[in-house]
């Protein structure tokens, strides 16, 4: 409390609300982390026969920290910080900013809303699978309404969230990324669509042959686990703080900073695809890692937003791991791992392998250049649902058309068109534009620390820690302190801005493809 017009006992019984929130938020802290290793054993471990009962648990236990975001206790706490708000610390006032927004989102929706929506999630989750396993969109098409038609009534509630001129679905574009709109995303695809669209049309038409044979080379899956390790101590992913693990889908799970885990997927007929996971996991887990002092631990001590977290997943997989002189330190060490099956391969072969570019259908697969006009794609349908311009049954038809404009590629079934992806089963819309937005902050922050360091010359050199101390201090350490603007406008004096990520992919395709 700074203010000194105040009578010592007002200043005694706002100190005295700060503590008593602080432990508050403590308390939902502890619950989230023990939620974070709750769900790790179920995506790694948990036998298939727990299943129903860990759905009860799951649900069980949203709910309850549901009631803990928007209790009355909740309720007054905010009451009574609000008028304080400019005077509270860092730490508070980040505190109370996570508290205002969830309070915001969550409390005026009815429980019983939230818990049928729950469990609509969860069976059209199930219906989803079936779906997709038989490539037929129409079994899901009624769950998929359901769906959106039960997250248009939740927003209902929230309509005093829309921005001014805005519309329902920047609502959950904020729930995913505070302060993204509709607005902001269009200019951004736009300005994205112009450097790649053509880019794309470029490269479709370069004369340029990439060997990629030596990367079906069988690897063994003990032979890829010393792989993943030998590339976590390359990147400074701290394994005294970590662990490694297999599961369908790799992802970093971290209840705080000093166990952050990740896992990958692994393919004896593909071994960069493992690799590239690795970097990836590692990219959220070296973020996860790096907090600093003052909130590791607390609810503080976690990534800001989506996109920041993509970002850094993105920059060492991307960034540094497709990078020709990643792969020049490299190859000597997987040499000696693997002297017979990569005898003849050359650094430059292995990045170019690793860098091919074509149209593909499943964008989890995608190459760097023609990711981001997937995630255009779902972002587009997504707007179209939430503005009522579309019928779940055209999705199909609209999706496949949308491949053909952009990747001239039509998706020859549901299961790897419309239907590919988990997140719509979840109910989670708005989320997909975030993966887009890695990318391009992650180029961005290449521009500026290529300012301050040699970033070529240090990769090549296998010496990542002055690139890690640099990211470390622009952005991990800060932890959920600030919003992503805040933490842009502080760290680097400027929004997000997809030029610095058109400029390098224009500038890796054209060399790559000798346009
Ligand atoms: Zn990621």
């Amino acid at each position: 409390m700074k203010d000194n017009k105040k009578s010592k006992g007002e200043v005694k019984s706002m100190k005295d609300t700060v503590a008593k929130f602080t432990k508050y938020m403590e308390r939902i802290n502890m619950f989230g982390q023990i939620g974070a290793i709750v769900s790790f054993d179920a995506e790694t471990v948990a036998p298939e026969g727990g299943l129903a009962q860990r759905a009860k648990r799951a649900s069980f236990f949203e709910l309850e920290m549901h009631k803990l975001h928007t209790s009355k206790k909740m309720k007054k706490f905010l009451d009574e910080l609000a008028p304080h708000v400019k005077e509270l610390d860092d730490i508070t006032k980040a505190l109370y900013r996570i508290a205002k927004d969830e309070y915001n989102a969550k409390a005026k929706i009815p429980e019983e809303l939230v818990e049928k929506y729950a469990a609509l999630t969860e069976e059209a989750h199930d219906v989803w699978r079936k779906a997709r396993e038989a490539s037929d969109f129409a079994k899901f098409a009624p769950y998929l309404k359901r769906v959106v038609d039960a997250h248009k009534e939740m927003l209902e509630y929230r309509k005093d969230e829309i921005p001014k001129g805005g519309c329902l679905y920047d609502i959950l574009l904020n729930d995913y990324e505070k302060d993204m709109t509709v607005k902001k995303y269009d200019k951004f695809f736009e300005d994205l669509k112009d450097t790649v669209v053509p880019l794309i049309k470029k490269v479709a038409a370069s004369k340029k042959k990439i060997d990629t044979s030596f990367k079906s080379e069988a690897v063994s899956i003990p032979m890829q686990e010393k792989i993943s390790e030998l590339l976590a101590k390359k990147v400074g992913y701290d394994l005294n703080r970590g662990y490694i693990t297999a599961s369908t889908h790799p992802f970093c799970n971290s209840p705080d900073s000093t166990d952050v885990r990740i896992t990958t997927r692994y393919d004896e007929k593909d071994f960069m695809s493992s690799m590239y996971s690795v970097l990836h996991e590692c990219g959220h887990a070296i973020y996860e890692q790096g907090m600093g002092e003052d909130i590791a631990g607390s609810l503080l001590g976690d990534g800001t937003s989506m996109g920041i977290h993509e970002s850094q997943s993105r920059f060492y997989e991307n960034v540094i791991g497709r990078s020709l002189e990643f792969w020049q330190e490299l190859t000597p060490d997987l040499k000696e791992l693997l002297p017979k099956e990569f005898e003849d391969v050359t650094p430059e072969m292995f990045f170019e392998a690793a860098n091919e570019s074509k149209p593909s259908f499943i964008r989890v697969e995608a190459d760097e250049l023609t990711y981001s006009l997937h995630v255009i794609i779902r972002y587009e349908i997504e707007k179209l649902l939430f503005n009522g311009d579309c019928k779940i049954e055209d999705l199909p038809g609209i999706c496949n058309t949308k491949y053909q404009e952009y990747l001239g590629i039509t998706p020859p079934s549901d299961a790897i068109g419309v239907l590919q992806d988990i997140h719509w089963s979840w109910g989670l819309f708005g989320y997909f534009p975030t993966y887009a937005l890695g990318s391009a902050y992650a180029a961005q922050f290449l521009h500026y620390m290529s300012q301050d360091l040699n970033v070529k010359k240090l990769v090549k050199k296998g010496d990542l820690s002055k690139i890690n101390k640099w990211l470390n201090e622009k952005i991990h350490s800060h932890g959920s302190k600030y919003t992503p603007e805040k933490l842009m406008k502080k760290s680097f004096g400027e929004q997000l801005d997809a030029k610095y990520y058109a400029a390098y992919l224009t500038e890796k395709y054209s060399a790559l493809y000798e346009l």
